[in-house]
């Protein structure tokens, strides 16, 4: 398969970038700067960006790049300090001028022959964020594009296949930038748009096949997109051979149980184990208030739920799916952040576990895992579910979780979704939900005194769950769900919108 290697520096941008590439319908995978030239060249990139990175090129210990990359003959661009570490390596001059470039800057084509260039508007508006700017092209180069801050802005060697830009094309605030990667994919690299969700679609059910052969194999279900996702497609690939596991910690939202069984077992046809195993959950849970304590119970009383169900009805498999994404895997390496909540997602099962992991999702991003679901006929309510922590409900009541708050949280939260899917605005918001802490105020309802708990309604925009703000939701919309849960909830008095950013709240109450 064709494919586009980013070289990350460092970059703020470099999954952007790869996700920008594959929105050209082109195959593209980050690797580190320093990857081994052996094991690029080996994989036959059909082109080489490199990305921005913090550092200046001259600075001790700034990434390289190694030489033996410009001699392979693969078409490379350079995006800012990419453009820079390339100049440096061919033999052109970089500088700290003092004029620093960020954010919108006017930028001039001033060439007419530019491949990178070719048919986009000769003034245009650029996205830029660098202290340093290529001054000396290397030899064979031709500049193509400045701003008054930055005379070499772009340039090329087509000859060579060189190109590079000082500015990021692969932000949203420099308009023609797509259309920037497509001449460097389409005309520099010479390659089709032929990465489809389709043809997706296709290469993993027979690297499935490949992989599986007449063995038998299982997959859990948390009710979350990514699993799901993964599930239908290895349905799609082996059939009978999968048998899907659902263990229901009854923590799920209004009705998430009933449509993972629909989907499955009823659309799919799939072979379905449904544990419905609230009730064991709950007798752990009960005198449990402290959060971390809280998710630990959850995460061991699943993994127990998952063993036996394994020990009893899947001893003959020996595969399991798991819905493993590309950013995790990017993260996995260089993760070392600080723990905020364990068991973010239940679900890690064991090492000890004899299954060989199918991960079919590994290469995607969370866009793409819900266009293949889409293909493969998932219904709106899978594909589209916001995030939704694994422990569930029990991460949304501050306090010992029962039964009676449970059914208390569910309801209002039901009337969370309702108002927010009515108000169009289910897939605008990162997520939207109802928290239930334990704690009761004082109330009138009909000139009688009441005592009841109170709903925090929590909605909030995101691009990745890394910051989140509060949504702006119109008071209207406000007013109809506070008016609403407290009318249809009995023992809920009093609903509060929080307004806290992350950081410093966090999505989650716990
Ligand atoms: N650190 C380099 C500079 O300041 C490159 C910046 C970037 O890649 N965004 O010029």
């Amino acid at each position: 398969m064709d494919k586009v290697f980013v070289l990350d520096f460092g970059a703020q941008y470099a999954q952007l970038i790869a996700r920008r590439v594959r929105e050209c319908h082109v195959y593209s995978e980050i690797v580190p700067h320093d990857i081994p030239l052996k094991e690029l060249s080996g994989q036959h990139p059909a082109g080489i960006i490199l990305s921005g990175g913090p550092k200046s090129v001259y600075s001790p210990g700034a990434p390289s790049l190694d030489p033996g990359i410009l001699k392979l003959g693969i078409p490379v661009l350079g995006i800012c300090y990419g453009q820079q570490v390339m100049a440096q390596g061919l033999g052109g001059e970089v500088s700290r001028t003092g004029v620093a470039e960020f954010g919108k800057t006017d930028l001039k084509v001033n060439s007419s022959d530019s491949v990178l260039f070719s048919e986009l508007p000769p003034e245009q508006t650029v996205w830029m964020s660098h202290n340093d700017s290529v001054t000396g092209p290397p030899e064979g180069f031709h500049v193509t594009a400045s701003t008054p801050a930055s005379p070499v802005a772009g340039f090329e060697d087509p000859e060579r296949g060189f190109y590079g830009v000082q500015f990021h094309p692969e932000v949203a605030h420099t308009p023609f930038g797509l259309d920037l990667l497509k001449n460097f994919l389409y005309e520099a690299c010479d390659l089709l748009p032929k990465w489809t969700m389709t043809s997706v679609i296709e290469t993993a059910i027979e690297q499935i096949r490949a992989q599986v052969g007449t063995d038998r194999v299982a997959c859990g279900l948390s009710g979350g997109v990514d699993s799901a996702v993964a599930a239908a497609l290895v349905h799609r690939a082996v059939g009978d051979q999968l048998t899907c596991v659902f263990v229901d910690h009854g923590l799920m939202r209004a009705g998430e149980g009933e449509a993972v069984e629909t989907t499955f077992r009823r659309h799919l046809g799939a072979d379905l184990i449904h544990v419905k195993a609230s009730d064991r959950f709950l007798e752990k849970l009960a005198g449990v208030t402290d959060p971390e304590e809280k998710r630990k119970t959850i995460g061991e009383t699943f993994i127990r739920v998952f063993e036996e169900v394994a020990r009893d009805e899947l001893e003959d498999a020996q595969f399991l799916v798991q819905g493993t994404l590309y950013p995790d895997v990017i993260e996995s390496g260089t993760k070392d952040a600080a723990k905020i909540k364990s068991h973010h997602n239940v679900g890690g099962l064991p090492d000890d576990m004899k299954f060989t992991l199918i991960e079919p999702l590994r290469n995607l991003f969370k866009d793409e895992v819900r266009r293949v679901g889409e293909e493969l006929g998932l219904p709106e309510e899978i594909v589209w579910r916001q995030p939704f922590p694994g422990p569930g409900l029990a991460v949304r009541i501050i306090g010992e979780v029962t039964p009676e708050r449970l059914d208390l949280l569910r309801a209002a939260d039901q009337v969370v979704f309702q108002e927010i899917k009515r108000a169009g605005l289910l897939r605008e918001i990162w997520q939207s939900f109802a928290v239930l802490p334990a704690v009761r105020s004082v109330g009138v309802m009909g000139d009688e005194r009441t005592y009841g708990y109170p709903i925090v309604l929590r909605a909030v925009t995101s691009e990745d769950a890394m910051t989140a703000d509060w949504a702006r939701l119109d008071y209207d919309l406000l007013e109809r769900i506070s008016n609403r849960i407290v009318n249809e909830v009995p023992g809920i008095n009093r609903v509060v919108y929080d307004i806290t950013s992350k950081p410093p709240g966090t999505i989650e109450w716990e």
